[in-house]
């Protein structure tokens, strides 16, 4: 990953019996790096262009390779020039970078074609997509959902991981218009309080983020929001810690990731001050009780709905499918003559630890 890119010859200096080191531009040339090591070299490989990686893996992605996924990723973009003091990605994955419109198009219609129904965009910062068009415009990520969505075969789009600073006017509205567009966005904040959002060099205040909340909710009344948390960044103070309890009382999310703030070498908030690590682990404990009370009333909500259900592989009983509702809860449920692939409509009828059970209501397409 990126902390492999950042401090490769590091690594290798300090535990000698590490053989490979590559980062996340140079995966595509895995092959040729293992056949090194075989032959007894200590192999550091983590300078690659992004763009060069793109090239070469839309030659692997042939659909023999893809056959029978139901499901696929798209990297639509990489880098970030945000530069969050906690985080390593502007340094090990460079400035942001976009692949073209076309080049997307043709990765997305190849996947349809050898069957896959949904795909969900990626990129460090994914909503700050702004690739190149057909006739050589910019086309920003609202606009590349919108084309997508016309592709036959395609029935669902999703796309992480987004800041709040990139949620334009036109991708809110497309949450409103795009009907493959699922309701469901992960769109972290880190945090509650403006002190440590500032400290965390995020660029929006809690206020910015309620605000693009609510217009977000106003386009899509019923989008299931997640979002990543870290507790006990440096300088965070009990009432910075209960400012982000309260966002997210405000917030409601229907899940989330939420973390203790690590040191990333090389990046400025390594430096601070450290929180002690029972602070970190009561704050984490408080927050991830609150999230998971959250996670279990959306998940109770659900149950009486019908909803549509994109079926994904076999379950672990005899005649168990396993699909995801539009909100990403995995869905058991049990049918003679259901197919993957197929997208059906489901009375959900109860909720696990991780996941829904569903009785189909019939097919939907
Ligand atoms: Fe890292 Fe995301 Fe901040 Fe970019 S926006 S620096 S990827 S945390």
């Amino acid at each position: 990953g990126c902390v492999a890119q950042a401090e490769g010859e590091e690594i290798v200096r300090r535990a000698p019996a590490v053989d490979l080191v590559f980062g996340p531009q140079t995966y595509h040339r895995l092959p040729e790096l293992l056949a090194r090591v075989s032959r007894g070299a200590s192999v550091v490989e983590t300078e690659f262009p992004a763009e060069e990686k793109f090239s070469r893996l839309s030659g692997l992605a042939q659909p023999k390779a893809i056959a029978r996924r139901v499901t696929a990723f798209v990297t639509i973009q990489e880098g970030c020039d945000k530069f969050c003091t906690f985080c390593v990605v502007p340094y090990t994955r460079g400035a942001e970078f976009s692949r073209p419109v076309l080049a997307i198009d043709q990765e997305v219609r190849r996947l349809a074609g050898a069957g896959v129904r949904e795909v969900t965009l990626l990129g460090q910062n994914v909503n700050a997509y702004h690739g190149e068009g057909p006739g050589g415009k910019t086309w920003r990520l609202g606009r590349l959902l919108q084309h997508l969505a016309q592709i036959d075969g395609i029935a669902r789009l999703r796309y992480t991981t987004s800041h709040p600073c990139d949620m334009d006017a036109e991708l809110v509205a497309a949450h409103a218009s795009n009907t493959k567009l699922m309701p469901y966005l992960h769109l972290p904040v880190q945090a509650g309080s403006n002190a440590v959002l500032k400290a965390m060099n995020r660029k929006h205040t809690v206020e910015d983020y309620i605000d693009i909340v609510a217009r977000i909710r106003a386009a899509r009344p019923d989008i299931a929001l997640s979002s990543d948390f870290i507790v006990g960044f440096p300088g965070e103070t009990e009432s910075d810690f209960q400012l982000t309890l309260g966002l997210v009382r405000e917030v409601r999310y229907a899940q989330a990731f939420s973390f203790k703030y690590s040191p990333r070498p090389g990046t400025p908030a390594a430096d601070l001050p450290q929180l002690p690590e029972e602070v970190k682990s009561d704050r984490l404990q408080s927050l991830q009780a609150l999230l998971g009370e959250q996670q279990a009333q959306f998940n109770s909500s659900c149950i009486g709905r019908t909803l549509p259900v994109l079926l994904e592989r076999q379950g672990r009983y005899s005649g168990q499918l396993v699909g995801r509702s539009p909100y990403l809860q995995p869905v058991h449920l049990a049918k003679e003559g259901l197919k993957i692939g197929e997208l059906v409509d489901a009375v959900i009828l109860g909720i696990g630890a991780n996941s829904l059970s569903a009785q189909p209501a019939g097919p939907s397409g």
